[in-house]
């Protein structure tokens, strides 16, 4: 059985700003509202035989569109991004527990924005493709721990309509 989520209907949505650091035309800050759809693969069970109950998975998904909705997206291990006064070889999110500022190059160009603005990625790049991991991930995550029978979910990040990358997590045994 299949659950599916559609984000614009769902209202699984967030606004945010983002970077592709060195791409012609997506090198300079822009942004996107985003809507994420979810699509659940599993058997019925539990008292209610539900695959999984839609407000677990609605939960799940806008905790993490909540997060980065109004933000800049910083992956913070994209080659091209030269973060000021953090060890760049060693880098984690902790490296920036301290900060009150985000100061970086890319290729000559500087950026200095307040931390409250920014939302730090353990990611190498804020792509639909890697945002779609990053969902895919704590949305399993968080089903896993409740106990459903799932096989599958997959989670898709659009960046506007017609435009999306959707990666698919088997959950094993
Ligand atoms: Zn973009």
């Amino acid at each position: 059985m299949k659950i599916v989520l559609n984000g614009i209907h769902a209202n699984l949505r967030f606004a945010s700003a983002h970077i592709i650091p060195n791409h012609p035309s997506c090198g300079y800050i822009h942004g996107h509202s985003y809507f994420v759809d979810v699509e659940i693969i599993g058997n019925q069970s539990g008292k209610f035989n539900f695959v999984v109950d839609f407000k677990d998975v609605k939960g799940s998904a806008r905790k993490i569109c909540d997060k980065l909705d109004h933000r800049v997206l910083i992956p913070i291990f994209n080659h091209y991004i030269e973060f000021k006064d953090v060890d760049n070889d060693n880098l984690s999110l902790n490296s920036f527990k301290n900060k009150k500022y985000i100061e970086f190059k890319i290729k000559g160009k500087e950026y200095k924005l307040p931390k409250v603005d920014c939302v730090l990625l353990p990611l190498k790049h804020s792509s639909a493709e890697e945002l779609s991991k990053l969902f895919t991930d704590k949305i399993a995550n968080d089903l896993i721990s409740k106990d459903y029978d799932i096989y599958s979910v997959s989670v898709g990040v659009n960046e506007g309509i017609g435009q999306g990358a959707f990666f698919k997590k088997v959950i094993e045994d």
